[in-house]
């Protein structure tokens, strides 16, 4: 029973740390599928946002922090302009990377890059991709 009640907390100091980051509270979501319907990446997605936000709500942290669901997210906001509850899984998404992140992992290593990608990839993509890739 002690066991369990330490599990429960820390999970539940995890999801404050999503609602902290993120700016979002979790449970204004009534599931409607909007945001899911509306990605241009969902079909990509491991688990799409409006699963992931459902998973959250019933504390599934470490399932949604496996998939590749944060990665594709390429912050859009079309998930928060057809939201009728003005939730943004955007944010969400960046807060799930912001944790991954600052364990010290990243999802992404500069020396694994291809140098004739690095030498042709717009600076400006290169920059962006380091801040969402890279701990
Ligand atoms: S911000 Fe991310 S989750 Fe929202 S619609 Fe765009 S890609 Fe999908
Ligand atoms: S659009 Fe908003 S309310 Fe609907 S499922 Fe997505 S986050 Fe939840």
């Amino acid at each position: 029973m002690m066991h369990k009640l330490a599990k429960d907390d820390i999970q539940s100091d995890i999801l404050g740390q999503i609602e902290r980051v993120s700016g979002e509270e979790l449970n204004k979501c009534y599931q409607c599928g909007n945001c899911t319907g509306s990605c241009p990446v969902s079909f990509a997605m491991e688990i799409p946002p409006t699963k992931t936000i459902r998973m959250l709500q019933l504390g599934r942290v470490d399932d949604v922090l496996k998939a590749n669901s944060m990665w594709l997210c390429v912050s859009c906001l079309q998930c928060y302009s057809r939201c009728p509850k003005a939730v943004s899984a955007a944010n969400l998404f960046e807060a799930l990377r912001q944790l991954s992140l600052r364990k010290g992992e990243s999802h992404e290593e500069i020396k694994d890059l291809p140098f004739p990608f690095l030498k042709g990839a717009p600076q400006q993509a290169i920059v962006s991709g380091f801040r969402k890739f890279v701990s």
